[in-house]
């Protein structure tokens, strides 16, 4: 089978590539493996120079990525290239911290002398997703590289580029042949490979169903695994928020990533007394958006990141139309070539309706009007999913008492959720489990060993 590139701009392929074969996957394997031999017993030094040199290298060629990011799934080209200096940011941050993270830790002196010491488990496995085609990769390559394990990727089988380009930047800063490999090849093709003995590790991000597969075959295998999944977050508006700033942020929140973030903001839930300012300012926001190119400046909403996603976005609303939502806005695709969808607000949504229960991944708000704090609360856990959220309010105290209610991993207060380097990133329920980033990020592929010095002492 081949595996395309198709701009969802235009919905033209504009190149194609042929799968490896099952033997080509093997020797990867192989290589991967004998590479472990070697990496594991480089030293942290040896290894933050190799993740810095990547780093530098993305920077350096930063505008070239970024186009091929927004040709392959249609990210605004400024967010593209933030993209490109996050995740080099993300790949310095374990170069410069990685060893402080990993240096051996004391434990209880009465032991006499007792250690955990981390040490790498071997060939890893990342199955990732389209939506931020680099970022998504540092998160899991760069900590587990630092630690001393060696990566096989299975990228997204439509950013296959991305996929290449990435192994080209680690091959081009000198990682040993087998540390860094992409895997061109489809998705069902990844949950069989983790059956191989000689992958100890597979972390996905994306979609329940995958997440389902790949953890399914690394139970019965006996593996490690890191789930990255799904998400609903919450977007709380109390009425002592600063209605404007929240409206701002709501825009970003739900917009961001053409509204195909795992953690954009997708249900806005409003308390009575300011429900109607918020969903007044909030339409007139979204019914201004520029929506076009990705690749002009100008534009402020892009392509969905395929023809299939937009069909099934569509979906997603006009089922809940019949299920009883109203359309406040938009609604439709957008009149013009390629996988556009209009800025949409759904509202009247009740548990039952589609948009209720599902993920729309796209830019689809979904608003709701309560009555106060705590049915604002009850709202927002009343979702199969658990990745981040957020609470506007001017008293701060106040939303940390409201995060603390709400089951999720991450929660923002006066700022839709977001991501640096430096904090943990994760959920609960059906969005998964085990973090990235952040020193949390460097644990999940470790075996924490145990050493302790006994005196010599007889036994009897
Ligand atoms: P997806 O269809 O699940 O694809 C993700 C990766 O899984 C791709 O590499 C895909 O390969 C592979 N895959 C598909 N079916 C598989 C299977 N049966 N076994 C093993 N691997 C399989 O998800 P997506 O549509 O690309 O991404 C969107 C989803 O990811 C959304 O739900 C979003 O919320 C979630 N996401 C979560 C996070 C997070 O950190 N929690 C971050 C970003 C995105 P192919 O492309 O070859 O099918």
């Amino acid at each position: 089978m081949s595996i395309q590139t198709i701009n969802p701009s235009t919905n033209k392929t504009e190149k194609s590539f042929e799968e490896m074969t099952e033997k080509a996957v093997d020797a990867a394997v192989a290589q991967a493996a004998k590479a472990f031999d070697h990496w594991k017993k480089t030293s942290y030094a040896e290894r933050a120079t190799l993740l810095h040199k990547v780093a530098s290298l993305m920077r350096e060629k930063k505008s070239a990525l970024a186009k091929i990011i927004t040709m392959e799934m249609g990210k605004l080209i400024a967010q593209a290239e933030g993209e490109i200096t996050l995740s080099a940011d993300i790949i310095d941050y374990y170069a410069t911290n990685g060893a402080k993270f990993l240096a051996d830790k004391s434990l209880n002196p009465e032991h006499g002398q007792a250690f955990i010491r981390y040490s790498p488990i071997g060939v890893l496995l990342g199955v990732e997703p389209w939506n931020f085609p680099f970022y998504q990769v540092a998160r899991f390559a760069a900590p587990n590289i630092m630690i001393g394990n060696t990566v096989l990727v299975k990228h997204a089988s439509i950013v296959p580029q991305c996929g290449i380009l990435l192994e080209d930047l680690f091959r081009d800063a000198g990682a040993p042949h087998g540390l860094y490999t992409n895997l061109l090849m489809s998705g069902k093709r990844a949950s069989t490979l983790v059956s191989d003995e000689r992958i100890k590790g597979v972390s996905l991000t994306g979609s329940e169903a995958a997440g389902a597969s790949i953890a399914a075959a690394a139970g019965k295998y006996l593996k490690k695994s890191v789930l990255e999944l799904g998400g609903s977050d919450a977007f709380i508006i109390l009425e002592d928020a600063d209605i404007d700033q929240a409206v701002e942020w709501a825009v970003v929140g739900r917009m961001n990533n053409n509204g195909e973030c795992c953690v954009a903001a997708k249900r806005f839930i409003a308390v009575e007394p300011i429900a109607d300012e918020f969903l007044r300012k909030f339409k007139d926001k979204l019914s201004k958006l520029v929506v076009g190119d990705p690749m002009d400046p100008a534009t402020q909403l892009g392509p969905l990141s395929s023809e299939e996603a937009a069909v099934q976005l569509e979906d997603q609303v006009s089922r809940s139309v019949k299920g009883g939502a109203k359309v406040l806005l938009g609604g439709k695709r957008v009149d013009r070539a390629g996988a556009f969808m209009q800025p949409t607000i759904l509202t009247d949504l009740k548990p039952g309706i589609a948009a209720y229960h599902e993920e729309l991944f796209g830019p689809v708000a979904s608003f709701y009007r309560v009555k106060d704090e705590q049915a604002a609360i009850v709202l927002a856990n009343d979702s199969p999913f658990g990745l981040g959220g957020s609470v506007f309010t001017k008293d701060i105290e106040r939303g940390k008492r409201v995060a603390d209610q709400i089951d999720t991993g991450m929660v923002f207060i006066n700022h839709p959720t977001w991501t640096q380097a430096d904090l943990p990133f994760g959920g609960t329920k059906r969005s998964g489990y085990g973090r990235e980033l952040s020193e949390l990020g460097i644990d999940e592929f470790v075996n924490k060993k145990l050493i302790r010095v006994s005196e010599l002492t007889d036994p009897f």
